[in-house]
Parts: structure tokens; sequence; C-alpha cells
């Protein structure tokens, strides 16, 4: 039987801001059973798209993208705040459901022609997912899938997608 991954993911209102419903994967992820089948169904949709590496952001995305190019036998190339990675990096900004930020990765982590998945643990607005795109195409890699866990459809963030391969595992 597969486990209905939704039974693990916690609701708590007014996080971190009012009127944000945050969705808290930390339940999932502490669970053995629940977080290798959500392994296993990311890595489902993603293994047929040939990914040479999987991009993740901070921090939630370093669990499930580490977990996930591991089971799929490809690299993984973690986007950080500014400041955080060593090396020479490109930068992209966004905006966000609750704010803006920034995201770098390190400008010699994909090379170019790469196939990469781009992976989130919650598509919210799009504008994350978006940067994470854009910061690909900058180094001449190709995105070869986006993909998150949860996706929530009221912020019709698919749309800020469009003409990428989006995919999600819970839809709310
Ligand atoms: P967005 O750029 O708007 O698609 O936001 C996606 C990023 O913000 C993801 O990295 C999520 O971790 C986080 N995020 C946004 N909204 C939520 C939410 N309601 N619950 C949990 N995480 C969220």
């Amino acid at each position: 039987m597969t486990l209905d991954l939704s039974a693990k993911i916690r609701d708590v209102p007014d996080f971190p801001k009012e009127g944000i419903l945050f969705k808290d994967v930390m339940p999932l992820i502490a669970d053995p059973e629940y977080f290798a089948e959500s392994i296993r169904q990311l890595a489902a949709w993603t293994r047929p798209r040939k990914p040479d590496v999987i991009l993740g952001a901070e921090a939630r995305g370093f669990i499930f993208g580490g977990a996930l190019a591991y089971e799929i036998g490809a690299g993984f190339v973690p986007a950080r705040k500014p400041g955080k990675l060593p090396w020479q990096t490109i930068e992209a900004t966004y905006d966000l459901e609750y704010g803006t930020d920034s995201l770098q990765v390190h400008s010699d982590a994909i090379t170019q022609g790469a196939r990469v998945v781009v992976l989130d643990d919650v598509l919210a607005t799009g504008g994350t997912a978006k940067a994470k795109c854009e910061l690909v195409e900058e180094l001449g890699a190709t995105v070869a899938g986006v993909v998150f866990l949860i996706e929530l459809t009221f912020l019709n963030g698919r749309d800020r997608l469009s003409g990428y391969d989006v995919h999600s595992l819970i839809k709310y």
C-alpha cells in the first residue's frame, strides 16, 4: 500500500507571519517510512528526466535534494543564501510569499550543457523555483524538470514556471 504523504504534513497557522499557513514537513522527514516513500515518489518522476545534478536550496531542499540525488545516482548542487558559499558565485533575487530573498550557486557547480532538475519542498508563488531555473540557464545548462513535494495550487506558482516540466507529489 502506498503511504499517504499528506498525513505527515503539519499545518502551522500564522508562521512565519500572520496569514501564512505553513506546511511543515518535519513530521514527514522524521518518519523513516514516509521519508523513504517521499524520496521514492520524487525519484520515480525525476529519474526518466535523466538529470546530471539536482539543484536544491537551503534548508529543506538540501534534505530532499541530497536523498533524491543519491537515490537516482545524480550529483547535488546547493543553492544558498548570500555569503554562505565559499567559492565564486552567481546570484538571483526573487519575491517570496513572505518577503524577498536572494540565492547563490557556485558558478562552476553546474557545467554548460548539464541537465538539472530543480527541487524544492513547497511550490508557493514559484518565485524561488523560477530564480533557480534562471541560475541554471545563466550557466548554460538545461532545466530538465522542476519538482516539489507540495504545491499550493491557489497561489498559481505554475504560471511563473510556464515552459518548464513541473511536477508535485501533494496538491493543496
Ligand atoms: P515561492 O517562491 O513563493 O514558491 O516559495 C517557495 C519557498 O518558500 C519554498 O522554499 C518554501 O519552503 C517556502 N514556503 C513558501 N510558502 C510556504 C508555506 N505556506 N509553507 C511552507 N513553506 C513555504
